[in-house]
C-alpha cells in the first residue's frame, strides 16, 4: 500500500490556512479570503515548478516569499520570511483523525510516495506519530521523478519489490495521485474528502479513510 501524505494523512490545507492567517497578520499583510486564495495560487504555481525540476525546494519557498517582499529580496531575507511562516505552520501540524485508525487496521505493508523532500516528510510523519507504520518513505527529491510520472510509481513498487498490479496508491489529488497511479498499472484510489464528484472509470473513490479497509479487501 502506497500513500500520499499532504491532505491525505496530514491536514495540510487546515495547517496552511492557520499559518497563513497568523503569519500574514504578523507581517502586516492582508489576510482575508482573497489574500488566502492568492497565497494558494502562488503556492501551487511555485510547487509545480519544484516538482517539474525548475526550482529547488528552498527555491520554491523563496519564490513565494518574493511575491510579497519584491523581486530584489535576497535569499537570506526570503528564507527568514518563510521561516516565520513555517514556525506557524509546524505549530498547526495535525493528522486527520481517520489516519491512525486506518493505518493500524490495514494488514498490509505501507510506504509513502510524496512529491516533496524526504527530510520534510520524515519530520512531519514522526511529529504526527505515524512514521512507524511505514517501512519506506520515498519522495520526489530522492526518486528523481514526481507524480504523476509513472516512473515515480514504478520506483516505489520496485523499492517494495512488488509488481504495480499488487500495489494500491491513495491520495487526495485525482490527477497526480489516483489517475497517475492507475496509468502506471497500480490500483488508483482517490480520497475525495470534500468533493461530490464521481470518479472516472478505473478509479476507486472514497471520502474517508474509514472505508479504505473494506475497499482494499474487495480489490
Ligand atoms: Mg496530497
Amino acid at each position: 500500500m502506497l500513500w500520499d501524505v499532504d491532505d491525505t494523512l496530514f491536514d495540510h490545507t487546515g495547517a496552511d490556512r492557520k499559518a497563513f492567517h497568523l503569519h500574514f497578520t504578523a507581517e502586516g499583510l492582508p489576510s482575508d479570503d482573497a489574500a488566502l486564495a492568492t497565497w494558494r495560487e502562488l503556492t501551487e504555481a511555485a510547487y509545480a515548478r519544484f516538482t517539474a525540476g525548475e526550482l529547488t525546494f528552498p527555491g520554491q519557498r523563496r519564490e513565494r516569499a518574493r511575491a510579497y517582499l519584491g523581486p530584489e529580496t535576497t535569499d537570506d531575507e526570503a528564507d527568514a520570511w518563510f521561516t516565520r511562516y513555517i514556525a506557524h505552520f509546524e505549530a498547526s501540524w495535525t493528522a486527520f483523525p481517520d489516519a491512525a485508525p486506518a493505518l493500524a487496521e490495514l494488514p498490509y505493508r505501507h510506504a509513502v510516495l510524496s512529491n516533496s523532500v524526504n527530510t520534510v516528510q520524515e519530520r512531519k510523519l514522526t511529529h504526527l506519530g505515524l512514521r512507524h507504520h511505514f517501512e519506506l518513505l520515498l519522495c520526489s527529491d530522492d526518486v528523481g521523478h514526481s507524480k504523476p510520472d509513472p516512473r515515480a510509481f514504478h520506483a516505489a513498487c520496485k523499492a517494495l519489490d512488488l509488481p504495480p498490479e499488487q500495489v494500491a496508491y491513495i491520495g487526495d489529488r485525482l490527477d497526480l495521485d489516483a489517475l497517475g497511479a492507475h496509468a502506471a498499472g497500480l490500483h488508483g484510489i482517490w480520497l475525495d474528502r470534500t468533493g461530490d464528484t464521481d470518479a472516472p472509470p478505473g478509479i476507486h473513490r472514497i471520502t474517508t479513510l474509514a472505508t479504505l479497509p473494506k475497499l482494499l479487501a474487495e480489490l
